[in-house]
């Protein structure tokens, strides 16, 4: 029995719907899925139901980007209560400099001689959590890049002339948060932000555990971020952060958790809902 603990759909940068997200975990035999969209939990009501059919346990969550010092940091949270007032404010205080953003962006690359209509970006996005993708698929669409990677080379990676910082919530604000709203909170893919020195802060405001197993960690960096777990009595979570089509072949079924490790996560929410 396995698990894919972040997933991403279309209400946020996935191409999937929900019910698509399910029926391909269907499809590979997955006990249990969550959804992990980006500063949004707007899909989980209908991943929950569609799930709930397929006798899948679902898991809310949200991907939250959020920031210590210079790093980039995305704070996983998971089981919290998607209805939670505070947690669903902030999440519209990011959704709206998400939004902002994807209007400089589009400035900056029609300053450049690249014409693109920012409402192109909005009506292909859809969701009130867009990002750089969204740009990227425009792009393509409106024959200004031929692939996705062009568009992120020539345009928006990070220091590339159409990449816009965005602000984001501290790494300790958002663990606050997701507890706040009765959850976990879980340091995403840390193989790919590479600021290991920053854990032991995150471990004293409350973390609750590390995504060890992701797709783009190797087996060395999941042994690597499996043994900091057992150093500081962490759960350990994995899932594929499939985006859908995005990336020609979706990743879902890439990564498969065993599901033991998902049970350690109730326990400790039970424990923490217990707590003072
Ligand atoms: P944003 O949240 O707007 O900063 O966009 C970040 C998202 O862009 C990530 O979640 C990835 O899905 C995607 N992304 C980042 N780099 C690339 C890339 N080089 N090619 C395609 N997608 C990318
Ligand atoms: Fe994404
Ligand atoms: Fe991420
Ligand atoms: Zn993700």
């Amino acid at each position: 029995m396995f698990a894919d603990l972040h997933l991403h759909t279309f209400f946020s940068d996935g191409t999937f719907s929900p019910e698509e997200v399910v029926a391909h975990g269907k499809r590979m035999g997955f006990a249990a899925l969550a959804l992990t969209d980006h500063d949004t939990v707007e899909g989980c009501e209908r991943m929950a139901a569609a799930c709930s059919a397929e006798h899948i346990e679902f898991i809310p969550g949200s991907e939250l980007t959020a920031e210590f010092g210079d790093h980039e940091l995305h704070i996983l949270g998971y089981h919290f209560d998607t209805k939670h007032p505070r947690l669903l404010s902030e999440m519209a205080k990011f959704q709206a400099v998400r939004q902002q953003r994807i209007r400089d962006m589009v400035t900056r690359i029609n300053e450049l001689g690249v014409p693109l209509d920012v409402n192109s970006v909005f009506e292909l996005a859809n969701c009130r959590a867009p990002g750089r993708p969204h740009v990227a698929r425009a792009l393509v669409k409106a024959g200004q890049c031929t692939s996705l990677d062009e568009a992120f080379e020539r345009f928006l990676k990070r220091h590339r002339p159409a990449w816009v910082p965005k602000a984001k919530m501290s790494a300790l604000e958002a663990i606050t948060l997701i507890h706040e709203a009765g959850g976990l909170a879980v340091m995403a893919h840390p193989g790919l932000n590479k600021c290991d020195e920053v854990i032991p802060e995150l471990v004293k405001a409350g973390l609750d555990g590390i995504e060890c197993y992701h797709t783009k960690h190797s087996t060395n960096t999941a042994a690597h971020y499996l043994n900091i777990t057992k150093q500081y009595g962490l759960l350990v979570t994995g899932g594929s952060d499939c985006h859908g089509m995005s990336k020609g072949k979706p990743l879902i079924g890439g990564i498969k958790l065993p599901i033991h490790y998902v049970h350690k996560m109730q326990k400790a929410r039970e424990k923490r809902a217990a707590m003072p």
